[in-house]
């Protein structure tokens, strides 16, 4: 049962000290109950109370990490049904099937592709996440010295581990060391065993259901037996039977707080067809609709992209507006006669006016201010990107030491700023660019520094 802030308040220090980065006890425990904060930041609530509020006030779709170190992936945490009630916190992992019945070609290929297949879109770098490696010869040294190579040939691969047995998942499991993989499945049949092979290996296991029913009965032993990290699978091999199964469990879990169902999910594209494009279409739907991970029978460029893509549109706060670093950035290697040009730090036009600038083959300086994401002339309507802003910027960043010439182009929008910026900037031309990106590439060939 959650706590409410007044509850958690009571069970605070009180001392107001700020410590916890809050000025105030009572913002804090508000702050707690709304799971924006955790338990743990303030330094001085008991290890009881920690666990107290800290059981009471987790998501109702537990936070599971596989990996190990640095390499670690994410899932769950989930605490709304929509999007835009709040935000999703940890994007659906997207992975690779291999499997011991593959040919050596088919295995190094999907090695391969899993290494190379990597993408860099405002400023995020996107790629699948995880192999599975599947026992499917139900043979310990071959599951074994597959996981060995998965390991080996991905450095930063996390691992699914698919066996019926639990003693070949144990055996793969150390195999992985500090790489610590996901062991998959318990069935009601296998739960004890599977459940004692996990504790072992301190992996979070796998649920494998025949249906959502089966999958809440074998969870709930799971629990029983002490084990706290799960992830379910219910069985279902169509679109339509995941599609239901994961919006029943999603809405059990965060309105009804059902224990058995607040875990994440995984789903299997690559068993419910065999044509790729309707396994990526299967996919797409199940990334929208709560999959935690999904895996693929292979990795495909014009199919993986798309659903990277579809991951970080979805994954993205809505609340929050990705930005780049505040900083001189060099682009087609400038010199001291090479254009200066300033924008500002939302993603989205920086990298549309720095993708135009590199297109267009001139070597350009680009000046990025930091107006908390907002847009050029959402920034200059808001007080974030004036002339007294620009110029203290300019000067800070250090250009003038990097060029001979004095001018600096600012965006077509703010043409209204020139002669204030010019009054700031003393000694410097000011110059309107244009006000579409596109049309930055003509612009800056016709470019030359103001006599
Ligand atoms: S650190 Fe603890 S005692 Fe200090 S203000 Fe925060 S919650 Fe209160």
């Amino acid at each position: 049962m959650a706590l409410s802030g007044i509850q958690i308040l009571k069970m605070l220090p009180k001392k107001n000290c700020g410590e916890c980065g809050i000025p105030t006890c009572l913002a804090f425990a508000m702050k707690v109950a709304a799971g924006q904060q955790e338990i743990g930041e303030c330094p001085y609530v008991s290890e009881a109370v920690k666990e107290q509020i800290g059981e009471a006030s987790a998501p109702p779709i537990r936070t599971i990490k596989i990996g190990g170190g640095e390499n670690v992936f994410t899932m769950g945490g989930e605490t709304c049904l929509y999007r835009h009630e709040k935000r999703f916190e940890n994007g659906t992992g997207i992975g690779v099937l291999v499997t011991t019945e593959m040919a050596e070609a088919d295995v190094t290929g999907r090695i391969e592709r899993f290494n190379t297949l990597r993408y860099e879109r405002v400023g995020v770098l996107m790629k699948a996440d995880l192999i599975a490696v599947k026992d499917a010869k139900n043979d310990e040294a071959t599951f074994v010295a597959l996981t060995k190579q998965v390991l080996d040939g991905a450095a930063d691969a996390k691992l699914v581990l698919i066996s019926d047995s639990a003693a070949h998942l144990a055996a793969a499991a150390k195999a992985c060391g500090e790489r610590k993989p996901l062991l998959f499945g318990a069935t009601a049949a296998n739960a004890a065993e599977m459940a004692a092979a996990a504790k072992e290996c301190g992996c979070a296991l796998g649920v494998k259901g025949v249906n959502l029913d089966d999958t809440i009965a074998v969870a709930e032993k799971l629990l029983a037996d002490g084990l706290k990290d799960l992830v379910l699978d219910t069985g279902a091999r169509t679109i339509r039977g995941a599609l239901e199964d994961n919006l029943v469990a999603r809405k059990a879990a965060v309105t009804k707080k059902f224990k058995p169902l607040g875990f994440p999910v995984i789903t299997f594209p690559c068993e419910m067809t065999t044509d790729p494009l309707l396994e990526a279409m299967i996919s797409s739907v199940l990334i929208a609709k709560y999959a935690a991970i999904v895996i693929l029978s292979d990795l495909q460029g014009d199919i993986l992209f798309p659903l990277l893509l579809e991951r970080l549109n979805l994954y993205t706060d809505p609340q929050r507006p990705m930005v780049v670093q505040e900083d001189v950035y060099s682009l087609n290697g400038p010199d001291e006669n090479s254009p200066v040009l300033i924008t500002c730090n939302f993603s989205l036009t920086y990298f549309i006016v720095s993708g135009e600038i590199e297109g267009s083959k001139v070597p350009s300086w680009l000046l990025i201010k930091d107006t908390e994401g907002l847009s050029v002339l959402t920034a200059w309507a808001a007080g974030k990107f004036g002339a007294d802003m620009i110029a203290a910027f300019i000067k800070k960043a250090g250009i003038a030491d990097k060029v001979k010439h004095r001018e600096l182009i600012i965006p077509g929008y703010l043409a209204s700023m020139k002669g204030e910026l010019e009054e700031e900037l003393a000694g410097w031309t000011i110059t309107i660019g244009p006000r579409e990106a596109g049309h930055l590439p003509a612009f800056l060939k016709e470019w030359k520094p103001a006599a």
